[in-house]
């Protein structure tokens, strides 16, 4: 089994890394994709932890805005963690995150809820990557929600009124810093069109043009139909096809490989790298 999109606690999902791994090897998977948002501090632990014959696929989710300010994820695999570019703008992204929470306390506390930017701080693990899950943690906690699901339902969604997006790279341009880092990249989840607007048919050519390597198909987020839809512009486009479960611990719902990736695809994508970087025990 090949899961390629997967969170550790360096981000919004549960697990350490070195936890994550662990479950990894019980389960039997062949290929572990560790991709935090905006970040590669699990990489170091991931690879520490790893043992018999899992092997990793690092990488990140890298948050991207449109011109049009559409959110779409990035999931950039198997570059060069050194490269200065790359660090340098996930620095700039998990940056931009402080005041867009900021502004998103600020607009609740407007509306009477006691919640405070010291709640998020300790609803989460120093050091990782700010997200909305830590604010619906920090709610939990306060009692005002009970769950993260519930916090994301009824106040955190993308359209929600509270919602404030934080500064990013394009699609394309975090496409082509993934490529110049020499890694791959594939689109995560773009038809998940319950979080909010999403893109278009027509916008994948863009992407190719500027390196995209593969598209997430299979993915709890989209149904039947979006699914079809992407795997036709995949085949048409030439991309890899992947599926993953976009694992976050106990913080969602999705379970480890409840998804997962082709052989043959994964064969693809990772021949498409610069470099031979995935990690062996
Ligand atoms: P952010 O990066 O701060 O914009 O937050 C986006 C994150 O929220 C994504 O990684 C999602 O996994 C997570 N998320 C979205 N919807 C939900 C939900 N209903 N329950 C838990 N987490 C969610
Ligand atoms: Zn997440
Ligand atoms: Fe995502
Ligand atoms: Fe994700």
């Amino acid at each position: 089994m090949i899961d390629l999109h997967t969170h550790t606690n360096c981000s919004d999902g549960t697990d350490s890394p070195r936890e994550l791994v662990n479950k990894a090897i019980v389960q039997g998977l062949d290929v572990l994709g560790i991709s935090d948002h905006d970040t590669t501090s699990g990489w170091k632990e991931a690879t520490e932890s790893l043992r018999g014959s899992l092997k990793l696929a690092l990488g990140s989710e890298i948050s991207c805005l449109t011109t049009d300010g559409i959110s779409v994820h990035m999931l950039g695999l198997l570059f060069d963690p050194e490269y200065a570019e790359m660090q340098q703008v996930l620095e700039e992204t998990r940056d931009g995150r402080l005041p867009r929470m900021r502004k998103m306390i600020e607009k609740m506390r407007a509306e009477g809820m006691d919640i405070s930017m010291a709640d998020v701080e300790q609803a989460m693990p120093a050091g990782a990557t700010m997200g909305r899950p830590h604010l619906a943690d920090a709610l939990v906690a306060k009692k005002i929600v009970k769950s993260r699901d519930e916090a994301f339902v009824d106040l955190l969604h993308n359209e929600s009124r509270f919602y404030v997006s934080h500064a990013a790279p394009t699609p394309a341009e975090a496409i082509a810093l993934i490529r110049r880092a020499g890694g791959v990249s594939v689109i995560a989840h773009p038809f998940a069109s319950h979080r909010g607007q999403i893109l278009k048919a027509e916008d994948f050519s863009e992407l190719v043009a500027a390196g995209l390597n593969g598209i997430e198909v299979d993915h709890r987020d989209q149904n039947p139909e979006e699914r079809a839809m992407l795997r036709s512009i995949a085949k048409e486009l030439d991309l890899v096809v992947t599926g993953s479960s976009d694992y976050h611990g106990t913080g969602k719902l999705n379970s480890l490989a409840e998804n997962h990736t082709h052989r043959e695809q994964w064969e693809k994508l990772e021949s498409q790298a610069d470099a031979r970087r995935v990690v062996s025990a």
